[in-house]
């Protein structure tokens, strides 16, 4: 199967090629030129499977480059028992007759992220061998917090490539602070910038761009690339754990084979609801998508009125993984729904040229017959991981409480009684300090971090994951910083 760009390039890859790019010359996103369909048995022969054999199952329809050999031996080693908590990986949590849960936060870094950053490193590795590439890849990341960890781990002692995170050294919490400097590994570096993220972005935007520099490097061996939701690396992985949800339903005779499920994503960057849309386009008996949104809710707006409009007021919430202004996985679903990269490239140059773009009716409805939508604001949030905590004694993280408000909402206002699945995709000890407020426990003096922890574990029948808990005693590896014009420089010295 070959890749093309959303934005009309006529030039094919392979999918280990666009792996290895992450994006299009021509500024699109690579997208699979026909979408897999899947026949009447695959879900049943799923049914017996592992996570890591389902994973196979799916990865093969989209990565035709790769051996089953190859496909194994990336998978296993993503997906061990030393890196995931749980056996299941991708484990489903049932609520009786309410919803079902989908956890996706058994990895490395506690976070949803690792669903992915985990395995991306291994296609890469094995992308690099296929395509004879001989330089050294250098991934840069800007991160507002858990990104940079979960690729941290990912690409951590990966032959071949070298990693670099660059952190704003105001605009990380001090868990994921932690998280980041003690980060081990070979071929890691990871620097504080003074600024926000947006510095930090920014800075990593300007090095990508900059042909000297990168004809600098090439002349020495290297490449950069990146580890960002938009490499397709990065989506593939996340269409398995919606097969694997659906056969975990059918296993525990929540549903039966064949029927109708919704699922309702905490979203951002559009990344992880695209990956569920692609699961229902090859075949999955999906009904809806819902797309749960914080106070930041451009896309509830967009999915409503087929307005796209980023200009309003950036809001800092309780879930910073969702605050975001530009979903650029989006991209993807307007080429699967009107199937024009001319019309693409109009909408995206308006994005970029006013911070608006709008949709006509018929794609609009579309759109709609997949996808709902609705937010919940911070308050409503803590309401949630308090009711549900009262109900059903589950903490819940603050982005999975915004999906779950979401999911009651949706239900509330269509009468629909698919069987619905909330994806929840941060372990609540990511997001200590809102969760404590959010239960109303007061025992916590200060801010100190793991006291915090402890608290929460006092009050949740699952315990703390123990990496987060030895960042207590772990040594400060990265004491790097640097101001925001140096970063280039910051790079250099990494690679001398
Ligand atoms: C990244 C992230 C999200 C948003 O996922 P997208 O794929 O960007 O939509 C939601 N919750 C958590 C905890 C995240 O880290």
């Amino acid at each position: 199967m070959k890749y093309s760009s959303t934005r009309g390039s006529k030039k094919t890859l392979s999918a280990a090629e666009a792996i290895i790019r992450g994006i299009a010359e021509d500024g699109g996103l690579f997208m699979p030129e026909t979408l897999p369909q899947i026949d009447g048995d695959f879900i049943k022969e799923l049914l017996p499977l592992t996570y890591q054999a389902r994973a196979i199952k799916v990865l093969e329809k989209f990565l035709t480059d790769y051996t089953q050999e190859e496909l194994r031996l990336c998978v296993e080693n993503a997906y061990r028992p030393e890196t995931f908590d749980c056996v299941a990986i991708a484990p489903t949590v049932d609520f009786g007759a309410k919803y079902e849960m989908l956890e996706l936060w058994h990895g490395p870094t506690s976070a949803f992220k690792d669903m992915a950053l985990q395995l991306l490193p291994q296609l890469m590795s094995v992308a690099l061998k296929k395509t004879g590439e001989t330089a050294e890849i250098v991934i840069l990341v800007a991160t507002s917090g858990d990104t940079g960890k979960a690729a941290l781990e990912g690409f951590k002692d990966v032959e071949q490539i070298r990693i670099m995170v660059f952190y704003p050294q105001e605009g990380v919490s001090r868990m994921q602070r932690l998280q980041m400097v003690t980060q081990q590994g070979g071929n890691v570096s990871v620097v504080a910038v003074s600024g926000n993220f947006d510095d930090a972005q920014t800075g990593v935007k300007q090095i990508f761009n900059d042909a000297g520099f990168n004809q600098d490097l090439a002349a020495n061996g290297f490449q950069l690339s990146s580890a960002n939701s938009i490499n397709w690396g990065r989506l593939a992985p996340q269409i398995v754990y919606y097969f694997s949800a659906y056969a975990d339903l059918v296993n525990t005779k929540k549903i039966a084979l064949g029927d109708f499920v919704n699922f309702t994503v905490p979203t951002g960057n559009f990344g992880n609801i695209l990956a569920g849309y692609y699961a229902k386009c090859m075949g999955l008996p999906v009904r809806k998508l819902i797309c749960a949104s914080n106070e930041n809710n451009v896309l509830t707006d967009f999915l409503r009125t087929g307005v796209y409009n980023r200009n309003r007021a950036f809001h800092k919430t309780n879930t910073p993984s969702m605050d975001i202004l530009i979903s650029s996985n989006l991209e993807r679903l307007l080429y699967l729904i009107c199937g024009d990269a001319v019309q693409v490239k109009v909408w995206m140059e308006a994005l970029q040229a006013h911070g608006e773009y709008k949709i006509g009716e018929a794609h609009l409805q579309r759109m709609q017959e997949t996808f709902w939508a609705d937010w919940a604001d911070d308050q409503k949030t803590c309401e949630t991981i308090q009711s549900v905590y009262k109900a059903h004694h589950y903490v819940m993280d603050t982005h999975t409480a915004v999906a779950w408000a979401v999911a009651e909402s949706y239900e509330g206002i269509t009468g629909d009684t698919t069987p619905m699945v909330v994806v929840s995709t941060a372990s609540p000890y990511k997001f200590n300090e809102s969760v404590l407020v959010a239960l109303a426990v007061e025992t916590v003096q200060g801010d100190d971090a793991f006291a915090m922890l402890a608290a929460l574990e006092d009050v949740n029948a699952v315990k703390a994951p123990p990496s987060l808990k030895n960042l207590r005693t772990a040594a400060v590896l990265h004491e790097k910083s640097c101001g925001k014009g140096e970063m280039m420089r910051a790079v250099r010295q990494f690679l001398r």
